[in-house]
């Protein structure tokens, strides 16, 4: 398929998800980085983004990620409203919506979404110059298909 470019503003927004025994985690890294994550928009799954809100930091709350959460953030990455999808998924742990999980890692590779899956690949991801930069990135060209359906 052929590519566009498709271009992240400076402010990001950015979908926060944990599994349970990565919620720690993931606290621990939102609250060293809060005054960076305050100049974005941020959404979460159910759980996580309530949590994420009692530290103080605003964030816009899907449905608990077994409940549908995942996949409505998969939905917002095809539709381009995600930006980078910060999620501390458990290697040692299955799940009951696995496959909510997998289709959700399966998306941002088709829509070439940044992604961090632990704290170091986040710690990584928020100090590149980019995070609060506008970036360029390649997507999949849809827009043939998208205008054949809608004439
Ligand atoms: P939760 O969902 O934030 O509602 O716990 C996380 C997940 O996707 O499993």
């Amino acid at each position: 398929m052929e590519t566009i470019e498709r271009t992240l503003e400076s402010q990001k927004n950015i979908a926060l998800v944990a599994h349970d025994n990565q919620k720690p985690a993931l606290m621990r890294w939102c609250a060293r980085n809060q005054d960076t994550l305050t100049q974005h928009t941020l959404y979460g799954t159910g759980t996580t983004g309530s949590l994420l809100r009692k530290t103080g930091l605003d964030v816009n709350c899907l449905y608990s990620g077994p409940m549908g959460g995942d996949q409505q953030l998969g939905a917002m990455i095809a539709e381009g409203k995600i930006d980078v999808l910060i999620f501390f998924w458990d290697p040692l742990e299955s799940m009951p919506h696995d496959p909510d999980v997998k289709a959700l890692l399966r998306i941002t590779t088709v829509w070439n979404i940044p992604v961090a899956i632990n704290e170091a690949s986040a710690d990584f991801l928020i100090a590149c110059e980019y995070f609060g930069e506008k970036f360029v990135t390649q997507i999949p060209d849809y827009s043939d298909y998208l205008i054949g359906r809608t004439n």
